[in-house]
């Protein structure tokens, strides 16, 4: 009997892993949060999953990663807090497995270290279901990189142990008998789930034998941007953290290894760590902004006040694209219009040559950036980001008299170029091939931080996140105890729209680029 089940788990398996047929669920470890320590299979597994399957731990933003017609089942697991009981848990992923659906079932750190996964694979296992473990970078890992603390270290560390503080009630686990670890000679101790008793827990490794000085620490939310640490010893860690307040989710390292973590803690060295900073692009570009923050050690909340949405006028971009080889000029107001413009065009002609040998003009730097990252030269590109500026440096060619120009543009106001073109008797021909369109807010969970907790800077890179932050004022009004952030612009369009909306510029970027606004930010936090 038992043969025959794992001769059907096998077939399962090969027909799952190679005829795709039946379906499967991967145990994948989501890692400690920051989105950059995800193993590239579990990245690839999530892209293609027909469910995922996620607790609490899990990097919400992970989610994007799901084609758009994924299910996402949500099974919590906070702190006193359960949204699922485990078996049920395991008789959803059975259940979805043998409906033939491709299960990610996604769990923080790795999916084996006090994670309940080897219940989840047994039960799978005795039911016949196929499935695959995808190890993840487990929490003690990541606080031990993310706070100076090498876990062990030649003369003085030669073992390190995994413990469970077990705070968690519904986790019977057996009880950790402290006093052994305490008595234990040059060993790194990684204690998880511990904060609900860790006064208790130094307490019996002291009384175990371990050295009251013995340095220790907590690290909160590793390898994210609110990380916090405290450092101390057995004897004093406990009173430290009470006045820092720190609670989970944190890892509690004890041994010699914690010392001196101080010269080597290049995380919380970082200009924007401990900052929390908010940004108001639209979502599908909030990414690259959101990267070079984080890089800085920030904590990044992102605002989607717009989205951008691909528009297709049928009719003349036909006119538009059948014309394409009599234009002299090119101008792109947005790395936007970009994208969605060469999009369009190589959708129509597969071949970039189609374009034809105009010369392509742009307002601001990250416009020209996409232009030249398809490997097309940009003649001109004037260091002021406004459209005003183009049409001059336009005129100032001598090229508009009769000349034919393309603007390509979103549903934005570009009446001033326009204008400013065709009084140089330029023929001037539009072609809209995105809009902004604002996202609503009122139930969103980044709002709803926001309006809680604040930040220390807000973010402006267009005068489209202004208007639709400003036209959304009411739903992120910000509560009592929220700081109150700085408010940076990436250029002078941007400056006077905020000016416009009665929000106070606090610092802005000295060129139209990310890189500029990010500059001016870490200058205005460092007190410049
Ligand atoms: N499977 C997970 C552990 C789950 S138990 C892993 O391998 O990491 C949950 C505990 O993990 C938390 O109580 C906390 O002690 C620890 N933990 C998880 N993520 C953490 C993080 N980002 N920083 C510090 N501790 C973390």
């Amino acid at each position: 009997m038992r043969r025959l089940e794992a001769g059907y788990a096998r077939t399962a398996r090969l027909d799952s892993l190679i005829l795709m047929t039946a379906g499967i669920v991967h145990l994948v470890g989501a890692g400690p949060g920051d989105l950059g320590l995800v193993t590239l299979r579990a990245k690839a597994l999530i892209a293609s999953a027909d469910v995922v399957v996620y607790d609490y731990l899990v990097h919400a933003d992970m989610l994007a990663w799901c084609r758009s017609d994924c299910e996402k089942v949500y099974v919590g697991k906070r702190p006193q807090l359960h949204a699922l009981p485990q078996a049920e848990i395991e008789a959803l992923l059975v259940a979805k497995a043998k409906a033939g659906r491709r299960v990610v079932r996604l769990k923080g750190g790795d999916p084996f270290v006090f994670g309940r996964g080897g219940e989840e694979v047994r039960r799978l296992a005795a039911d016949g279901v196929a499935f695959e473990v995808v190890p993840g970078v487990t929490a003690a890992l990541a606080a031990g990189a993310y706070a100076g603390i090498p876990l062990t270290q030649r003369n003085t560390s030669s073992s390190l142990i995994f413990l469970t503080g077990h705070e968690d009630p519904e986790k019977h686990t057996l009880a950790v008998d402290w006093h052994t670890y305490g008595a234990l000679a040059n060993a790194t101790l990684a204690i998880y789930m511990g904060m609900g008793h860790l006064r208790q827990i130094l307490a019996e490794l002291m009384a175990g034998g371990l050295a009251p000085a013995t340095p220790a620490a907590v690290v909160e939310w590793a390898s994210l941007g609110r990380q916090r640490s405290v450092t101390g010893t057995a004897a004093t860690l406990a009173d430290l953290v009470d006045a820092r307040r720190l609670g989970a989710p944190a890892m509690i390292l004890v041994g010699e290894v914690v010392g001196g973590h101080e010269a080597i803690d290049w995380f919380e060295q970082l200009p924007l760590f401990g900052r929390r900073v908010v940004v108001t692009r639209a979502r599908d570009q909030a990414g690259e902004l959101r990267r070079k923050l984080e890089e800085l050690g920030a904590e990044v909340l992102e605002l989607p006040l717009v989205e951008i949405k691909p528009v297709v006028d049928r009719d003349t971009t036909l006119e538009v694209f059948a014309e394409l080889g009599h234009y002299d000029w090119l101008v792109f107001t947005s790395a936007n219009g970009v994208r969605h413009f060469f999009d369009l065009l190589l959708k129509a002609f597969r071949d970039l040559r189609a374009l034809g040998p105009m010369r392509i003009a742009c307002v601001g730097e990250a416009t020209a950036q996409a232009v030249r990252a398809l490997h097309l030269e940009v003649e001109i590109c004037p260091p002021t980001a406004t459209a005003e500026a183009l049409a001059d440096a336009l005129v100032a060619t001598g090229s508009l008299d009769n000349g034919k120009v393309l603007v390509v543009m979103g549903n934005l106001n570009r009446d001033t170029l326009v204008m400013k073109l065709e009084t140089a008797r330029a023929i001037v021909d539009c072609l809209q091939v995105y809009e902004n369109v604002r996202t609503d807010l009122s139930h969103d969970p980044a709002a709803e931080d926001f309006c809680q907790r604040g930040g220390d800077a807000i973010l402006f890179a267009s005068a489209s996140a202004v208007q639709a932050f400003a036209a959304q004022a009411g739903v992120l009004a910000l509560g009592a105890g929220a700081k109150r952030p700085l408010a940076g612009s990436i250029g002078p369009r941007t400056s006077a729209a905020m000016r416009q909306a009665g929000l106070r510029v606090d610092f802005e970027a000295t060129a139209a680029t990310l890189d500029a606004l990010v500059a001016a930010l870490v200058a205005k936090l460092a007190g410049g």
